[in-house]
């Protein structure tokens, strides 16, 4: 690349990441939007969506972090295969080091065994990149900022899991969602969407299980058997009556997506990541000269 090229794609990485952070995508909106519609007017629930519908549109208008806490930073890029990866991957750190200034992320990221604060948010893991090339001629970036709050009540079972009776089969799988969805209550701040992946390692089942998250909360499932589970489990965890915050009402989800990897015999894990209602992901399409062509949320 050259210097014109990477300054463009470093405002590129700088502007998704100001998107990201400030502005909810449509899916998510409408789906906020639904569930407060859904819930009965003047209950506890009808007023924290409110109150989160307002926080969304003052956000997006003042081009700030839609939350306090803009999370962990976690990349997907395809790239054109003629391109060096670590010239992107540096591109991709220096976008966050001056978005970080800017003031679009939280100086959010420690050393894990000092607590020190780099103040760049860059440092081992930080952010996370995920880098694939591709015989297109184009990047395809997407990012998500995964807050602490969500990110904490994400679980894995081992099946079989004799405290929730659940075995090595889609009921199962099931019986895990629903568990996961009623130990998230009150905490990751609900309604909160569920990405799950069944199978994989221990390490594979959760990257497998964010991955869920790039999907649109309106899609679905290729596969009828999961498409069916999504429709199921998620019908079923608005019926506990958890919702918003934990405040009871009807709107405890607004999706559940469900991918699978292969297992080895021995295994049958389910992995499940919860996202809270500020789930921050976007994606662009951008040429290879580093400018952005199209919003892919
Ligand atoms: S869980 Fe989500 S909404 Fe709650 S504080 Fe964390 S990032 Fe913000």
């Amino acid at each position: 690349m050259n210097t014109t090229q990477q300054k463009k794609l470093l405002e590129a990485f700088i502007e998704i990441i100001r998107k990201t952070s400030a502005e909810l995508p449509k899916d998510v909106l409408e789906a906020v939007q639904r569930g407060h519609r859904a819930e009965e007017k003047g209950s506890r629930a009808d007023y924290a969506l409110g109150i989160i519908e307002n926080n969304i549109g003052l956000a997006k208008a003042k081009s700030q972090p839609l939350c306090q806490d803009t999370g962990s930073i976690l990349f997907y890029i395809h790239y054109p295969r003629k391109l060096d990866h670590s010239e992107i991957a540096k591109l991709a750190r220096k976008g966050v080091i001056a978005a970080t200034k800017k003031g679009y992320l939280r100086q959010n990221s420690v050393d894990s065994i000092t607590g020190k604060n780099s103040g760049t948010n860059v440092g081992p893991g930080s952010p996370t990149l995920h880098l694939e090339p591709w015989a297109k001629d184009h990047f395809e970036i997407r990012l998500m900022l995964k807050g602490g709050g969500c990110e904490n009540v994400g679980i894995q079972y081992s099946l079989p899991e004799g405290r929730i009776g659940a075995g090595r089969d889609l009921a199962g799988v099931k019986k895990c969602i629903l568990d996961a969805a009623f130990q998230a209550q009150g905490k990751g701040c609900g309604p909160g969407i569920l990405g799950v992946a069944i199978g994989g390692d221990r390490a594979t089942g959760y990257l497998g299980s964010k991955e869920q998250f790039l999907r649109k909360l309106g899609d679905r499932n290729p596969d009828p058997l999961l498409a069916k589970l999504e429709d199921e489990a998620l019908a079923d965890a608005n019926q506990l009556g958890i919702g918003p915050m934990g405040f009871g009402g009807k709107t405890t989800l607004m999706g559940v997506k469900v991918g699978a990897l292969n297992r080895l015999p021995a295994s049958y894990f389910v992995s499940v990541s919860y996202m809270c209602w500020a789930f921050r992901r976007q994606g662009a399409v951008v040429t290879s000269k580093g400018e952005i062509k199209k919003w892919l949320y």
